[in-house]
């Protein structure tokens, strides 16, 4: 909704039109036309110079570009995800992974300090487990008695939660999916940018943050080469495909969330006292740096050249 409303504010409501589906697209030398369908069953054909086509990981343009390459893989893992509101803890800006990732883990965090004036903070968290696959859809339910259970042995004195899956506003659950990476992301005037060019698990927050970059650089080719889309869509494609693609196969695995399959291993998944003699904090630095160099903002005193040649199972090795 952010994007949405500051879309009106610069671009203008003349330039969006809501509840309509684009079901392909035909170009020629001077531009493409899109083929749409409207949600009262309307359809509808518009003349454009080029086309970038975010829509997302059931990409209808992607479909056509790739065909072949057009349904998502599932990893095995599905995501109960829940918001609640709850009073703030440890100093309200700290992650917890928790849980043993053979079995099912967990990630909990806030996103809003007195969420809508209530004095409580609005805690996201997100549980993982392993099995059938769910179906794709953003709005389907879950019932968390089917996980709370798997957490019966987990004490956190800040930190109840099962409390915190008890209260949720509402849960949802989600298939983790991708996309196999792609080796072009153009057609002539016609190109993918976000999921539907390269939708990955999204670890570390890396689903919509790449897609934003890739926003920023085709805006920069486009304004590069005015008058030649294709140029500025394939310098685009230059600049991004590759180092996304690393990305993706890099997500495939655990991703720095490795670290919680160190500690679960070094400990045979028994409570201890003190991390430093579990996974010291230099090593796990050492993760995290050469994380943050492959998806482009390395840490201080890191190597951003690090990125080069890592792979998430170098690191799940590294005892
Ligand atoms: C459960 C879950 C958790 C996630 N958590 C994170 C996270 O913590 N951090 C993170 O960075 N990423 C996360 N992601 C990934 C992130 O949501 C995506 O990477 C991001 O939304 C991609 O943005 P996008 O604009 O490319 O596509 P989308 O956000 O999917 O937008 C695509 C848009 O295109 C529209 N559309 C679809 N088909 C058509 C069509 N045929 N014609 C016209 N319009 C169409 C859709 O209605 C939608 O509005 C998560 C994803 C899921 C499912």
């Amino acid at each position: 909704m952010l994007f949405y409303r500051t879309v009106l504010e610069r671009v203008g409501a003349e330039s969006v039109t809501l509840g309509a589906r684009v079901t392909g697209y035909v170009q020629d030398a001077e531009g493409v036309r899109l083929d749409i369908e409207h949600r009262d069953g309307r359809r509808e054909q518009v003349r454009h110079d080029a086309v970038i086509a975010a829509d997302g990981i059931k990409s209808a343009i992607r479909r056509q570009m790739h065909p072949d390459q057009a349904e998502p893989e599932f990893s095995g893992i599905t995501m109960w995800r829940g918001t609640t509101l709850r009073d703030p803890y440890r100093g309200g800006h700290t992650i917890c992974h928790i849980g043993n990732p053979h079995v099912s883990s967990m990630i909990v965090y806030p996103i809003a300090e007195n969420f809508e004036g209530s004095g409580k903070d609005l805690i996201n968290w997100v549980v993982e487990t392993n099995g059938e696959e769910t179906i794709e859809d953003w709005n389907q339910t879950g019932d968390i008695t089917e996980v709370i259970p798997l957490y019966d042995t987990v004490k956190i004195p800040f930190l109840d939660v099962q409390q915190l899956m008890r209260d949720a506003r509402e849960v949802y659950l989600f298939p983790l999916i991708r996309h196999a990476p792609l080796d072009g992301w153009v057609d002539g005037r016609v190109v993918l940018l976000g999921d539907a060019a390269h939708a990955m698990y999204p670890r570390g927050g890396n689903g919509i943050t790449q897609a934003m970059i890739d926003a920023r650089v085709i805006v920069e080719q486009i304004a590069a080469h005015p008058d030649d889309p294709h140029a500025a869509f394939t310098a685009y494609d230059g600049a991004r495909r590759e180092v996304v693609n690393r990305i993706t196969d890099n997500m495939r695995g655990e991703g720095y969330e490795v670290i919680r399959r160190i500690v679960a291993d070094r400990t045979d998944g028994l409570p201890f006292d003190d991390i430093e003699q579990v996974l010291p904090l230099a090593e796990a630095d050492e993760i995290f740096g050469r994380y943050h160099a492959l998806v482009g903002s390395p840490r201080p005193g890191h190597d951003a050249g690090a990125a080069t040649g890592f792979r998430t199972h170098d690191v799940a090795v590294a005892e």
